[in-house]
């Protein structure tokens, strides 16, 4: 199934430049969310993962439905304040605005060989800053899988010791 065909790109938000690549249009179709858990799924299926982290929120339509699949568990990355045990943060960049990053410092064992999740790599911000979390409690990073990569923003490069996954490029 051709992903990037379901994707709605909407100009200006949510401020005028970025071009949002819109994937509630993947969601609301049942066969075709499916069919893109099922792609990333292959697409990472020969790595060896304990455990999955995304962050929120489009971190987790993604990484909830690719654990079930896998069997493994899902552990929510949040924006400071949302998480209700105790908590480790990180700060982090967007590629519009910046923020802190939490997660439960009960969420990962030492050693566990994690997953990192998301909707989409823009600048890379969000996820060097998720991965920090990870190796802050000791967690493997075993690599990072997202529906769509923004090349021209050069998420990669900031990224370069971490295997990337992407199913659509612009
Ligand atoms: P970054 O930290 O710059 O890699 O930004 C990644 C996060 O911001 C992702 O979780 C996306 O949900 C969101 N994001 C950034 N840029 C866009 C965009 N152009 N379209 C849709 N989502 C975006």
């Amino acid at each position: 199934m051709d992903l990037k065909s379901y994707i709605r790109v909407i100009e200006d938000f949510p401020q005028p430049g970025v071009r949002f690549k819109d994937i509630t249009t993947i969601l609301k179709d049942g066969a075709v969310y499916r069919a893109a858990i099922e792609q990333l799924k292959q697409t990472i299926q020969h790595l060896q993962i304990d455990i999955i982290a995304g962050p929120e929120a489009r971190g987790f339509v993604i990484g909830a439905p690719l654990a079930l699949e896998l069997g493994v568990g899902f552990v929510p990355i949040r924006k400071k304040g949302k998480l209700p045990g105790e908590t480790i943060t990180a700060d982090y960049n967007l590629e519009y605005g910046a923020d802190v990053l939490a997660m439960h410092k009960d969420a990962i064992q030492p050693g566990q060989r994690v997953l990192i999740a998301d909707d989409l790599l823009a600048t890379g911000g969000t996820i060097a800053t998720s991965i920090d979390l990870v190796r802050q409690l000791g967690g493997e990073i075993v690599g990072a899988v997202f529906l769509i990569e923004l090349s021209y923003l050069h998420g990669r490069d900031k990224l370069d010791n971490v295997e990337l996954y992407s199913l659509v490029t612009y």
